[in-house]
């Protein structure tokens, strides 16, 4: 395989390091196969639901003004439905991220009086100001909702003791975080999810349990919505976008649910009638039809760059043989300066912005500085090959994505020649 060094030594990468990545790729031909088993799987569950929906070109129309009667949207919410085994959908351009997808199914559940129960520990960051963990003007808190939280126990599993004891006649809503986000916890499993969901449901079956959904569609062949989840939600600029969504949220689950997401979402009295897709459906469509090997490509980069910094002595969340449940790999990195040389390996590695250096910035909704290290073709889409890591200790990078997985291989493959380059780390 000498031509294929060749391309790679055009890429900045030496010998050396080129041989250290081969290497360890050489025990993972097991792993990867089990990866294009799931996107398999999940391929034709995606086409299917196309099929069944009667997706049509006529999806692709664009609707201008308030959107009534948009049949892209409606079909294409239909068809995440099936994907997601709910009853229902929101797929749309105007729930503008991840946080407010998740910030619109709360508000949409929950009426002053009522709590919520985290029982996957602290929440993802920017949920800390919509619930006012931290205060934040227009937050639950300021609305009268309460919030409590059980904190996962020291292997990672669900604290059941701790929750029957946590659950008041007011709690209204329970919420589960598959992906770990900027914590060193591990990510929890659709099968985890199922026995809480199973659990909190048997101690009152009243209880509307909402999955934080991000980082882990299409990532094992069920979702937290196959087991009894009433809301599962996401960002469509990560796994389930495919990469070419431009921008928005989803919600899939109960009629009910959805109904108040909607009246939530838009205006009470209008709901999910009114929205004009754009020209925008197009992408949905094919995003989601794409998302099975793109998810696939991501796994493939965060299991190869988990072996490569675990031979290398770093500590790795997930390490190098543990099953996967999203995508995301952290690396625990140690120092400052090794951060910043790992995030601007992946930089120099990215198809848009391949010369700029990442710096850390105070990024809203985030309370400690973050760099992020990403070149993407979608501004801020992290199911493309991104790094980002909050600078403070144990100075641990967050790293996921890669539309391709020779795309992430390549990147991992920089982040490393960084380190070395820094004198960092000695192969
Ligand atoms: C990314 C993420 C969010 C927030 O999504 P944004 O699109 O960044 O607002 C929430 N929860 C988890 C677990 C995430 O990974």
């Amino acid at each position: 395989m000498n031509d294929l060094y060749e391309i790679y030594e055009k890429c900045g990468i030496s010998r050396q390091v080129y041989d250290y990545g081969e290497a360890v790729l050489s025990d993972l031909a097991e792993r990867f196969t089990q990866f294009d088993r799931t996107a398999e799987y999940n391929q034709l569950k995606v086409l299917s639901a196309m099929s069944k929906c009667k997706v049509s070109e006529s999806c692709f129309v664009p609707s201008t003004g308030y959107g009534y009667n948009d049949r892209g949207r409606e079909t294409l919410e239909k068809v995440y439905a099936t994907v997601f085994g709910t009853e229902d959908a929101l797929v749309r351009p105007q729930i503008t991220c991840g946080t407010h997808a998740l910030s619109t199914a709360l508000s949409a559940i929950l009426r002053p009086g009522d709590e919520m129960l985290s029982i996957s520990g602290k929440p993802y960051d920017t949920l800390e100001e919509v619930i006012g963990i931290r205060p934040c003007t227009g937050s639950l808190a300021e609305y009268g909702i309460t919030y409590s939280q059980v904190d996962l126990l020291g292997d990672g599993s669900f604290d059941y003791e701790g929750i029957r004891k946590a659950v008041k006649d007011n709690t209204k809503l329970v919420t589960i975080q598959r992906s770990k986000g900027y914590q060193t916890r591990p990510s929890l499993s659709v099968d985890a999810i199922k026995d809480a969901i199973g659990y909190v449901k048997g101690i009152n079956s009243d209880i509307v349990i909402m999955v934080d959904n991000c980082y882990g569609e299409f990532v094992e062949t069920k979702e937290p919505s196959d087991y009894g989840a009433d809301m599962v939600v996401g960002s469509l600029i990560k796994n389930p976008g495919g990469g070419l969504a431009p921008t928005g949220g989803y919600i899939c689950g109960t009629k009910e649910c959805i109904d108040k997401c909607a009246y939530r979402l838009t205006s009470p009295g209008l709901g999910r009638e009114v929205g004009a897709t754009l020209d925008i459906n197009r992408s949905y469509y094919q995003g989601l039809f794409l998302a099975p090997t793109v998810t696939c490509a991501a796994l493939k980069g965060a299991v190869f760059a988990a072996n490569i910094y675990e031979k290398l002595g770093f500590d790795v969340i997930p390490n190098g043989s543990e099953s996967r449940h999203d995508i995301i790999q952290s690396v625990t990195l140690g120092t400052p300066e090794a951060v910043k040389a790992f995030c601007n390996g992946i930089q120099s590695a990215s198809p848009v912005d391949s010369y700029v250096t990442a710096e850390p910035w105070d990024m809203p909704g985030y309370d400690s500085e973050v760099i992020m290290a990403a070149g993407a073709f979608i501004s801020g889409s992290s199911i493309e090959l991104s790094a980002d890591a909050p600078m403070r200790p144990p100075y641990a990078v967050y790293f996921q994505g890669g539309l391709t997985w020779y795309h992430a291989k390549t990147g991992i493959l920089r982040s490393l020649q960084a380190l070395v380059d820094e004198d960092i780390v000695q192969l």
